[in-house]
């Protein structure tokens, strides 16, 4: 390598951005070639807006892969304190909250995306935007990086950061996956995660835009998988919200499997199930004029109780004197477990990360290194490395981004 190494970086996202900055810090000419007009667009769509770019408690069992274990050297080298540094080191301050999650102490994504791109400035990064890597090549020594109409030669060293295919809107492409591959890398199929689910009639398309919070049970052939409570949406399809998107990680994984994917809603978690019976049973009773309709009213929200008691098969004009032990019982199972076919996901233009990717059997996971050829590093969503929501995924972005140019620039 010559004495200032040049590195190219493929992909302007939170991964390679980091990469940018710290190789750029450690002496070397940096380019980075963004397919976008602008670098960082997830960035700015991160959090809704607000960008939850960290959390407090990162651990190994957060990330999913093939390869379990393979975040260790990242998420310990590059902890979140180390984060919070660097953070400081260019301006950008940081808002923790009581779980864990962080913000930019702005509440704003775009101080992120906006201070990434100022240091990188001062360092004399080349932000190369427009510009779509379609192809590259190696002499060995030496990458070359092939747009549709240039070429950019000589750079001792790679790091491909051009994400996954999750949200093709904002720029998202496994073009990385392929130029893995004719490096000589395995790829592991890829899967929408973080996303919507789409559920099989008598799924009642109508409920779309009620929203409530629940408890939701992943069922992958038969057997209880996962289960997580909080905001649930229902949409035209099926089901949303941070709830489902909780989920959707195993359900999606099962899908691709072909397993029998199922999803069942506890509409009343704040319940015990032996006190729900015992207030449901003191209701009927004393309410024996009230139609079963009105008195659920009072518990789940008006748009569902028509539905529920639809597929529980009871006329929701019945009153409740009418309302035997059997129908009861019939009403609060399915209060606690309504249950649904999964039948997909909403697809990756809805997912926020994609499961999957270039296989880290062979990299090296203190680097970012490939095994496979010499100069060549991959960071961010790219690696088959998929984290739960709150922070994770950018978190494992900058880890591995770090990580990458550290090592390219000394190697
Ligand atoms: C709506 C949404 C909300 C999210 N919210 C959060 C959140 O709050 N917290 C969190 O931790 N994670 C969140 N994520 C996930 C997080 O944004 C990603 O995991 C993270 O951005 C991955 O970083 P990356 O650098 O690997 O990839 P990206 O940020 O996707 O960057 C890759 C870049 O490479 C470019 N590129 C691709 N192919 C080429 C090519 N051939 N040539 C040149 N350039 C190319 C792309 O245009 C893109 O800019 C969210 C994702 C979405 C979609």
């Amino acid at each position: 390598m010559s004495q200032t190494p040049k590195i190219a970086i493929v992909g302007g996202g939170a991964a390679g951005l980091m990469a940018a900055i710290t190789a750029a810090e450690e002496g070397a000419k940096v380019w980075i070639f963004e397919r976008n007009r602008e670098v960082g667009k997830k960035i700015l769509a991160s959090g809704n807006g607000r960008c939850n770019i960290s959390n407090t408690a990162l651990h190994p069992n957060n990330y999913f892969g093939r390869h379990k274990g393979f975040v260790n050297d990242a998420l310990h080298t590059f902890n979140f304190h180390h984060f919070q540094k660097f953070c400081r080191s260019i301006g950008l301050f940081l808002h923790i909250q009581s779980d864990g999650r962080v913000y930019p102490l702005t509440n704003e994504a775009k101080t992120v995306k906006m201070l990434f791109e100022e240091r990188c400035h001062a360092l004399h990064v080349t932000i190369q935007c427009d510009c779509a890597i379609e192809r590259i090549t190696s002499d060995d020594t030496h990458y070359t990086l092939h747009s549709a109409s240039q070429c950019f030669e000589g750079f001792d060293a790679l790091i491909i950061a051009t994400g996954s295919e999750a949200a093709p809107q904002l720029g998202g492409t496994n073009d990385g996956m392929g130029f893995a591959q004719v490096f000589g890398h395995d790829l592991i199929p890829t899967y929408p995660s973080l996303v919507g689910l789409h559920l099989a009639p008598p799924y009642p398309a109508a409920l779309a835009g009620v929203k409530t919070t629940a408890e939701l049970t992943l069922l992958v052939d038969r057997e209880v998988q996962a289960q997580c409570e909080g905001d649930l949406l229902f949409t035209q399809y099926g089901i949303s919200g941070f709830a489902a998107l909780d989920l959707s990680h195993g359900a999606s994984y099962a899908l691709i499997q072909e397993r029998s994917v199922a999803v069942a809603l506890n509409l009343l978690p704040q319940f015990a199930p032996q006190e729900l019976a015992s207030q449901l049973g003191k209701l009927t009773a004393s309410m024996r004029e009230r139609t079963i309709s009105a008195l659920l009213c009072g518990l789940v929200s008006s748009k569902i109780v028509p539905h529920l008691l639809l597929s529980c098969r009871i006329d929701p004009h019945t009153p409740c004197a009418q309302i035997g032990t059997k129908a009861l019982k019939q009403i609060l199972h399915t209060l606690r477990h309504w249950r649904f076919e999964v039948t997909q996901t909403h697809g990756f233009k809805h997912a926020e990360v994609s499961g999957g990717g270039v296989s880290t059997e062979m990299i090296d996971p203190q680097t970012m290194a490939s095994k496979r050829h010499k100069g060549l590093y991959f960071a961010g969503e790219v690696l088959d490395v998929v984290g739960e929501r709150g922070g994770y995924n950018l978190h494992f972005a900058w880890a591995s981004g770090y990580l990458a140019a550290k090592a390219a620039s000394r190697s």
